[in-house]
C-alpha cells in the first residue's frame, strides 16, 4: 500500500533534508479503506525538513489542501482548509532492538524502524504525511459554530426551516437554542 512504503533513511538523507509528498493516493487510499467520510476537494501536500539528532529524527513541516467533511450536527458537507504546522521528534528504534528487547508499542516505529535485514534505519514518510493529515482534521467538523443541527425527532434541518416538534413537545434546551437564534 502506498502509505507503507518503507525507505532506508540515509538514503532519503542524502537527498537533501526538504522533501514534498503530494501523491494523493497517501491520502486516498487511507481514506477508503477506514471508510473515512472525508473527500479530497484540493490536493493535499505534505513538506517535510528532516534533521536527525542522537537518538532522533527531528521531523519539521507543514500540511495543506482542502477537505470536505461532514458537519457534526446536521451532517451537511462542509469545506475545511488545511495548513498546519508540524514539529517532532522521531525516536530512533536502535536502542532497543540492540539489547535485544521486544519493541515498545509506546515508541513511534511506525515511522522510523531497523531494517528487517537490522543492517539500517529506515523511514515511512507516506505514513507521517497521512498521521499528520489525521491530525490536521477538524475534531468536531462543524458547517458554522452556532450550526443549530437536525431535529432529533423528524430529522429536519433546523438550520433552514423550524418544524413543529419543539412546539408540540416544549424542550428547555431548544427555547434556548431558539433565544440564542432571535438575539443575534
Ligand atoms: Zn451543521
Ligand atoms: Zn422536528
Amino acid at each position: 500500500m502506498m502509505y507503507d512504503t518503507w525507505a532506508p533513511l540515509q538514503a532519503v538523507l542524502n537527498n537533501g533534508p526538504h522533501y514534498v509528498l503530494d501523491n494523493q493516493k497517501i491520502w486516498t487510499d487511507p481514506i477508503a479503506e477506514f471508510n473515512m467520510a472525508c473527500r479530497i476537494s484540493s490536493p493535499i501536500r505534505a513538506e517535510f525538513y528532516l534533521a536527525p539528532q542522537a537518538d532522533s529524527l527531528l521531523v519539521r513541516g507543514n500540511i495543506t489542501g482542502q477537505v470536505i467533511l461532514p458537519c457534526v450536527r446536521c451532517a451537511e458537507d462542509t469545506r475545511f482548509e488545511l495548513d498546519e504546522h508540524f514539529d517532532t521528534f522521531e525516536p530512533f528504534p536502535a536502542a532497543d532492538s540492540a539489547a535485544g528487547k521486544p519493541p515498545d508499542p509506546e515508541l513511534d516505529e511506525y515511522f522510523i524502524r531497523l531494517s528487517p535485514l537490522g543492517a539500517s534505519l529506515e523511514i515511512n514518510l507516506a505514513a507521517l504525511a497521512w498521521e499528520e493529515f489525521a491530525q490536521a482534521l477538524p475534531g468536531r467538523p462543524l458547517c458554522s459554530p452556532d450550526c443549530a443541527g437536525l431535529c432529533p425527532k423528524c430529522g429536519l434541518n433546523l438550520n433552514y426551516a423550524q418544524c413543529i416538534c419543539a412546539e408540540e413537545n416544549p424542550d428547555p434546551r431548544m427555547a434556548k437554542l431558539r433565544g440564542l437564534k432571535i438575539n443575534q
